[in-house]
């Protein structure tokens, strides 16, 4: 099979890459590079590979059969989209619709990133799908929370209206290697900082929650839902819950640091809360984690220590 990932040369998408391979499929990797890297692809040395640079928010045209599409194109870190406010909502938009366009043209089964960010601030905890959030349109996060929503919007119209083999996953807290280090994600800075016997910044008072879900697992379940046939949207990640305190804590026994924490404001709509549940997961795709959080940053605790 024949499968095109836009964002393949990011962080999930270049994952997704070498997971496609390692099944025998063959890859078309496209990417703007404007938050991806070729670094995170560089290691592929398969003639089933190809990489083309190309901003999905322009016509897409690929020769030949398409059989699978990864939508992943897209800044994901809160810094990136507030640096990318524009980009971030044509990706979102523009980019689903042109990769829906294609999706409906090649008769391909389309799977959107979206993401845990469509719940917003949310008012209930743990997070099930039938949740429809709380989001501020106009706040810092407001561009990547209502491209996202949009995207879903976009999605399933076109599995109504188009009868589209489409597939939404809500992507809860992801880590692992290849996470950019200077992203300003709440992994790669703690990490970075306590390697470096830097003070690790929390921000707020520390009291805010995070689940995180180790890369390998969450590229499982999106395969298994791509090649399912549910077509409303399904979370997935880790629902080990825990304060970014508590995980402050966690990085700096695991990389014996001497760091300190110190405190930092904490950024406007940064949601309180944030813990899928993953019933629907469980139940219709028999996907859950298997990596301990330990086990997880332990890995990706030593593939930043080279790079450091
Ligand atoms: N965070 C923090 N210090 C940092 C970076 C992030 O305390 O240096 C907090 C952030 O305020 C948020 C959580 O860690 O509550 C997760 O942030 P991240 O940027 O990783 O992603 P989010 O889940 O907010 O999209």
């Amino acid at each position: 099979m024949r499968a095109l990932v836009t964002g393949g040369a990011g962080f999930l998408g270049s994952h997704l890459c070498d997971y496609l391979l390692s099944l025998g499929h063959k890859v078309i990797c496209m990417d703007n590079l404007i938050t991806g890297t070729l670094d995170n692809i560089s290691h592929i040395n398969d003639e089933k590979f190809i990489f083309i640079k190309h901003n999905v928010t322009e016509y897409i045209d690929i020769a030949g059969d398409v059989d699978f599409i990864f939508h992943f194109a897209s800044p994901a870190s809160p810094i990136d989209y507030l640096r990318l406010p524009i980009q971030t909502l044509k990706v979102g938009g523009l980019g689903t619709h042109k990769t829906l366009g294609l999706a409906e043209a090649k008769r391909a089964a389309y799977i959107l990133a979206s993401t845990s960010e469509i719940y917003g601030d949310p008012l209930v905890s743990p997070q099930n799908e039938s949740y429809w959030g709380n989001v501020n349109p106009v706040g810092p996060r407001g561009v990547y929370d209502e491209a996202k929503r949009f995207a879903e919007s976009m999605t399933i119209a076109y599995f109504k209206e188009h009868g589209v083999n489409t597939h939404i996953v809500r992507i809860f807290n992801t880590f692992g290697p290849r996470m950019r280090l200077n992203d300003g994600r709440v992994v790669p800075t703690f990490i970075y900082q306590a390697l470096r016997g830097e003070d690790l910044t929390v921000f707020g008072d520390g009291s805010q929650t995070r689940s995180f879900c180790y890369v390998s697992d969450l590229i499982k379940g999106i395969y298994k839902l791509i090649t399912s046939d549910i077509h409303t949207p399904v979370n997935i990640g880790n629902p080990l819950e825990m304060t970014v305190m508590e995980f402050a804590n966690l990085i700096m026994k695991l990389t014996n640091s001497p760091s300190k924490i110190i405190y930092r404001p904490l950024p406007t709509d940064d949601p309180k809360k944030r813990r899928p549940d993953i019933t629907k997961a469980k139940t219709l795709l028999n996907w859950e984690p298997k990596i301990s959080i330990e086990e997880g940053l332990k890995a990706t605790i030593d593939w930043y220590r080279k790079r450091i």
